[in-house]
């Protein structure tokens, strides 16, 4: 109920979200994220899903069903030759990866080594980051948005308001 209070002030007063995600593929996917990050490691996800005005999640692809290893250092780190798997995947429903999410042990700030290694070196991705292993925080307010302007570069934009990016119901029209 709270979300959909939260969509319809949005709707009438603020501009669209560039990226929203239903709340029951966020809450589910972010659960999954919490449990495997255990309180003791790092965990993530490419977030798949479609693109129109706005990028929709539709689905979470954990990084360790793509590399068993890429938590295995406590830090995310995916073996870029097991990526196959995922583009076949994408193939296979139709999906592209529209942002990506991964949890830290504290805030929700890009590391230098996330700076350093986008996940999808692409201008305009978005990559999420949710702080103190997903326990705490989990919606946009207080969590890390972080947008890719390329050559390494990023836009912090965890602190605007409207956040670009909304859990909940977004209504579409075409
Ligand atoms: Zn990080």
């Amino acid at each position: 109920m709270a979300s959909l209070i939260a969509t319809l002030a949005r709707s009438v007063l603020g501009p669209r979200p560039e990226i929203f995600c239903a709340s029951a593929v966020w809450n589910t996917g972010v659960t999954e994220l919490r449990r495997r990050a255990g309180e003791r490691q790092e965990s993530g996800a490419f977030l798949l899903g479609s693109r129109d005005e706005a990028r929709r999640i539709e689905e979470f692809v954990f990084y360790d069903d793509i590399d068993p290893n890429a938590l295995r250092t406590g830090i995310v780190k995916i073996d870029g030759r097991r990526l196959g798997a995922l583009w076949t995947h994408c193939r296979k429903t139709g999906r592209q990866v529209v942002a990506d999410v991964h949890v830290h042990p504290g805030g929700f700030q890009q590391s230098p080594s996330d700076q350093a290694n986008p996940i999808m070196a692409e201008v305009g991705h978005l990559a999420i980051i949710l702080p103190h292993y997903a326990v705490r925080a989990i919606y946009p307010g207080a969590i890390g948005v972080h947008e890719y302007l390329g050559s390494h570069r990023w836009h912090d934009r965890s602190h605007e308001r409207p956040s670009p990016f909304h859990v909940g119901w977004w209504p579409t029209w075409r």
